[in-house]
């Protein structure tokens, strides 16, 4: 049962459980020294998936599996790809991502083709509900890096290739010494509510029929987080909202986001929708909504991303709570 407050908590992939110890990033040969150490754990990216292992039957949240990162002690081919300081654990343990381009393991099992239940190399969308704080969070950190470092390999100055430099967190260029920092694109995502608590859902033009969530939309520059709440609200379905309040957020590496929850209460009910935006949009009652989630004419969003726990604070249980007819 979701209990109604007014931040939400526990948000998957949000919880920051390594030291990430910046203060050894501007270390001489970190990164060697890291490699060197068979205390090190590494964990390898080969693309945007990860060798997930299954440890045992989890909870109704995790999609009924409890997974686990495998990883590993450091090898020599590990200097070939991206290295990432992630940071240390309680026990001091330094934690090191390898990122691979996908093209470079032709071997990757894809999850299910081999037939058992132990695991393979999958992605965060697909194993993030099945792991803990730990691996999720490291698994969130290495892939956001994994995805700048993949897609900044040029100095933006001069054209030049960039090099990786301080355990990762940092591009530098050889031809004019310019530093290039990893970026987080923030975007807002908000619950709409009318003066009845009925629910806005809006259906993106690229979705699957029946797929509904919240809207959401990237803060532009000069912004602040409310009023790109209000911006792409009124783009979207051409409403004016008020009572903007921050509600939690979320670290989403798809490719390099962070998601900025908030609720707000609307003006007026009368859509106009902007066709390029949004292909449909509906207001809601909960009793609406639960009715349609078990009928199917409304999917809700996936597993762990903040839409469903924003939409799960405004229904008052979860989405599984809600779709359950024996209850
Ligand atoms: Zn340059």
């Amino acid at each position: 049962m979701v209990r109604s407050r007014d931040i939400l908590s526990d948000v998957a992939l949000s919880a920051a459980t390594l030291d990430r110890s910046g203060h050894e990033r501007t270390e001489e040969r970190l990164v060697d020294r890291l490699l060197a150490d068979p205390l090190t754990l590494v964990l390898e990216l080969r693309g945007d998936r990860a060798l997930i292992e299954t440890v045992g039957p989890g909870d109704a949240g995790s999609g009924g599996r409890l997974l686990r990162l495998r990883l590993r002690s450091p090898q020599q081919e590990d200097l070939e790809g991206v290295v990432i300081f992630a940071g240390r654990d309680r026990e001091g343990r330094a934690h090191v991502g390898v990122a691979h381009p996908p093209e470079g393991s032709p071997e990757l099992a894809p999850p299910g083709s081999t037939g058992s239940d132990e695991g393979g190399w999958l992605t965060l969308r697909q194993a993030g509900a099945g792991l803990d704080d730990d691996d999720a969070s490291l698994f969130t950190t290495v892939l956001a890096l994994a995805n700048w470092h993949g897609t900044h390999t040029h100095c933006s100055r001069c054209g030049a290739a960039t090099a990786p430099a301080q355990g990762g967190w940092l591009r530098v260029c050889p031809n004019d010494g310019s530093e290039h920092y990893p970026r987080t694109d923030a975007a807002v995502i908000m619950a709409v509510v009318d003066d009845s608590d009925r629910l806005l859902l809006g259906r993106g033009p690229q979705w699957p029929e029946g797929r509904f969530s919240v809207l959401a939309g990237f803060v532009e520059p000069g912004e602040s987080f409310e009023a790109a709440v209000a911006r792409e609200v009124a783009e979207e379905v051409g409403l004016e909202v008020t009572d903007v309040r921050y509600l939690g957020n979320q670290p989403w590496p798809f490719p390099s986001s962070v998601m900025i929850g908030f609720t707000a209460r609307a003006l007026s009910t009368d859509l106009d929708i902007d066709p390029n935006e949004v292909s449909e949009a509906l207001w809601v009652t909960r009793d609406e909504y639960r009715a349609a989630l078990r009928s199917g004419t409304i999917r809700a969003p996936f597993g762990i991303s903040i839409a469903k726990r924003i939409i799960e604070h405004w229904l008052g249980e979860t989405i599984e709570e809600a779709v359950d007819v024996r209850r």
